[in-house]
């Protein structure tokens, strides 16, 4: 199938630039990947704080029926230097192929960027003043977070999506 071959060439593709990494590159990266994973962590539980879970169950999650091909090979590295196992996508249902039958195949740690730094109305409305300012303040960080792991590869091919 298309897909799945698209998805094996990526993920092999950044895998194999992950292995010819020297090893100061590979120190470097790692504390990169856990503050990344950590801050990740931290803006789900902000959104969960107000029971993000009961509005997106509420809604039917539409953000994640709709949002597609959001992993980029910066978000596989963080799989990779962590040693965590990888998910199997599903290109079985037209929907976001890393949305299982009741949520995100991926932990909020290793989730990509729009989908982890997305927040509607109906939760950003719940959230106090104080906390949407951390919340957006974090995004910025992440976002720096994303381009001092791709500089790591001067050569290019872990920023896109990898499908
Ligand atoms: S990757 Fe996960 S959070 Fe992002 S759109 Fe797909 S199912 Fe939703």
């Amino acid at each position: 199938m298309e897909w799945e071959r698209k998805w094996q060439d990526g993920v092999a593709g950044v895998a194999a630039l992950f292995d010819k990494l020297p090893p100061a590159e590979l120190a470097r990266l790692r504390p990169l990947a856990l503050a990344m994973r950590r801050r990740k962590e931290e803006m789900q539980e902000l959104a969960s704080a107000v029971d993000a879970a009961t509005h997106c169950a509420g809604c039917g999650g539409a953000c994640c029926v709709s949002g597609k091909y959001h992993f980029t090979g910066v978000d596989l590295l963080v799989f990779l230097v962590s040693r965590e196992h990888l998910f199997v996508p599903r290109f079985d249902n037209g929907l976001c192929p890393y949305l299982g039958d009741a949520r995100c195949l991926i932990a909020a740690g290793y989730r990509p960027f729009n989908c982890i730094t997305f927040i509607c109305d109906l939760i950003e409305d719940q959230l106090p003043r104080d906390q949407v300012s951390r919340f957006y303040q974090m995004e910025r960080e992440l976002r720096k977070n994303y381009g001092e792991i791709a500089s790591l590869f001067p050569s290019g091919g872990v920023a896109g999506s990898l499908l």
